[in-house]
């Protein structure tokens, strides 16, 4: 079995002005280098289907769903917050990006694939039930973890969020819920200025200091993440990867590189393949140096082809 590579030439049309950091060329940059890596040839490549209202209203309002629909303009741009607009293309991008994290759901749950990457983009982790915020609309990840609850009567899922940005939108949405576990390394205080002082049982945040590198992120992976993720045994780990945290990233002030996201989705797949039968969903959150994040989602979709390779024997 081989890893499923979930994407749609849909997501290339939203564009929030010329120069905003969240950008079509992202994708581009990620399908140039897995291509130039070969590991394109050894993907299984997926096209994305839409989700349905249904699979959005477990994360999110029905009357911010509307407003959304709603929103979408018929030409020009709509900004629903300082950073975050609509163009004609993105309310088409982001239901075909939510739509990505359930279908990954489908395949992994069915065993037609051990894990999935979704190359997506609007990114979901910011959105809130009823709140877009940080380029993002819905919540892909927790949409696709809501639909494995809700779909394969999963009682134990993980998301686990690597961004450089504090998962918001996602530990508001589960915050309680003990049928997930939200674990999330950000940089703070940074935007959205939120996660250092959470009190819900199910989250585990480690907030991180600017200039955090990646022996004492490694570190804070192993003594603050790991043994709560070993307690809790998920069934299904999901994986809102970000990879704003590295180095070369001028979004944001820590220094990770390649070789930190790489090790991080090899502790990942262990625990996977301990509890979950290897089943990982991840999907792509930020990351805006582009060559930094063409070789970051390479090695970190190489990490989950190795991860698989090791269980399987
Ligand atoms: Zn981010």
């Amino acid at each position: 079995m081989s890893v499923a590579y979930i994407t749609h030439r849909a997501f290339a049309l939203h564009e929030m002005g010329a120069h905003h950091p969240e950008q079509p060329a992202r994708l581009g940059a990620i399908n140039d280098r897995l291509i130039a890596s070969g590991l394109d040839a050894v993907l299984r490549h997926h096209e994305a289907r839409p989700a349905e209202r249904e699979h959005l209203l477990r994360a999110h309002d029905a009357a911010y769903i509307d407003r959304i629909f709603a929103s979408s303009p018929a030409e020009g741009l709509v900004w629903l917050d300082g950073d975050t607009a609509m163009n004609p293309a993105t309310l088409e991008a982001a239901l075909y990006a939510a739509g990505s994290a359930v279908q990954a759901v489908d395949l992994v749950m069915s065993g037609s694939a051990a894990q999935a990457f979704c190359a997506v983009r609007p990114p979901g982790h910011h959105a809130e039930r009823a709140r877009a915020m940080g380029f993002c609309f819905f919540n892909n990840i927790a949409i696709g973890a809501a639909h494995a609850l809700a779909a394969y009567g999963l009682t134990r899922v993980l998301i686990a969020d690597f961004d450089v940005h504090h998962g918001n939108g996602t530990e508001s949405i589960f915050s309680g819920d003990e049928r997930v576990l939200f674990c999330s390394t950000f940089q703070h205080p940074f935007y959205p200025y939120s996660g250092h002082d959470s009190q819900a049982p199910n989250v585990v945040n480690v907030p991180l200091p600017a200039l955090t590198d990646g022996p004492a992120f490694r570190e804070a992976v192993a003594t603050r993440w790991l043994p709560v993720i070993e307690a809790f045994a998920p069934q299904l780990i999901m994986i809102s990867a970000g990879f704003d945290a590295h180095i070369e990233d001028e979004m944001a002030n820590l220094k990770l590189s390649e070789s930190d996201y790489a090790w991080v989705t090899r502790r990942l797949c262990e625990v996977a393949n301990r509890h979950a039968e290897g089943r990982i969903v991840s999907t792509l959150e930020g990351g805006y140096a582009l060559s930094a994040l063409g070789r970051s989602v390479a090695v970190h979709i190489e990490a989950l082809l190795a991860g698989h390779a090791a269980a399987s024997g």
